[in-house]
């Protein structure tokens, strides 16, 4: 559905602010706790807290990260999730969400309501309320921009800080073709980020947006190289899909595409890579895979079909 519309009366247009603010209070319901906790005073009180807090903010842009083809609760759950697979990158638990708005006046009311639900439905889900926003005019499209805070689960907050040579690197899920539909219907990893930053053998983590070979360079530490064994990518059968389209092999989009929201991380190298699969399979259904290491630069290989990464380069934003 386009979330625009010429007819003044289904649109923003027909509510004005203040009708339109009231609105959104009624469409987020019990997602929104009253003032001063949520909407309605200058700024939103959070409780103190003795943990790290943790802060990201992402947008959603019409033409940018969505067409007329997603429905507007897609949308919502888009920006949503993106924000929250961010904090369960950090092992962190997410906390409260604001939201900004820039749009048109040509916005319809309906495909609105249906954004705000999706929001709304996702804050009880995962406990986060939304506790403010803004509202602002831009002459044609759409932004939503969310800013969530969070706080880390555990003593410590997990960063892209602190692999070392002989780490082995793993994956959550599987990875590629999110193009075909889940990049706005997929899982925020929080549970298993919060337990990942439980066990001390896990030395760094990150989510995966810009695809596998371009965001592990963030994870690497100097002086030495990721060796990835091809076979034990997790190539997603999305992933395939695509392949068949783009008639470029189906590694080649798992380990570029992007959008995957899985969990990228680094685990000490003196752990067996099977004992934190099993601790891991007690608790969770979703796929770990161990699929390489890092390894001082000109180490010799473990593996005999060691990934070549320089011909894979993942999104890149600005270019
Ligand atoms: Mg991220």
């Amino acid at each position: 559905m386009s979330p625009f519309t010429r007819q003044r009366s289904q649109s923003i247009a027909a509510l004005g602010e203040i009708k339109l603010i009231n609105e959104i209070q009624r469409w987020l319901g019990t997602a929104t706790p009253k003032a001063p906790a949520g909407i309605g005073d200058d700024c939103a009180i959070l409780a103190g807290s003795p943990k790290d807090q943790l802060v990201t903010v992402d947008p959603v842009i019409y033409r940018e990260h969505f067409d007329d083809t997603i429905p507007a609760r897609g949308i919502g759950a888009k920006l949503f999730n993106r924000n929250l697979s961010d904090i369960a990158a950090m092992g962190g638990r997410p906390r409260a969400a604001v939201i900004a708005l820039a749009m048109s006046k040509e916005v319809k009311i309906e495909w609105l309501r249906d954004f705000y639900r999706s929001l709304a439905n996702i804050a009880r889900r995962h406990r986060v309320p939304i506790v403010g926003g803004d509202i602002a005019h831009q002459p044609t499209g759409f932004t939503a921009t969310m800013t969530l805070i969070g706080e880390s689960s555990h003593q410590r907050t997990l960063t892209r800080q602190g692999a070392k040579a002989g780490d082995w690197i793993f994956t959550t899920g599987k990875l590629g073709g999110s193009r075909l539909n889940w990049h706005w219907k997929f899982t925020p990893r929080l549970a298993e980020g919060q337990w990942l930053a439980s066990r001390p053998e896990v030395r760094a983590m990150m989510d995966i947006s810009d695809g596998l070979a371009k965001d592990l360079i963030s994870l690497q530490p100097k002086g030495t190289r990721a060796a990835l064994s091809e076979q034990m990518i997790p190539v997603s059968r999305s992933a395939d899909q695509m392949s068949k389209e783009s008639n470029k092999p189906a590694l080649f989009h798992a380990l570029t595409d992007g959008e995957d929201y899985e969990l990228l991380f680094v685990v000490n190298g003196r752990t067996k890579p099977e004992m934190l699969q099993q601790a891991w399979s007690r608790h969770f259904k979703l796929p770990l895979a161990c699929i390489g290491r890092f390894l001082k630069a000109k180490a010799v290989s473990p593996f005999d079909d060691e990934l070549d990464l320089s011909k894979y380069h993942g999104f890149e934003h600005l270019r």
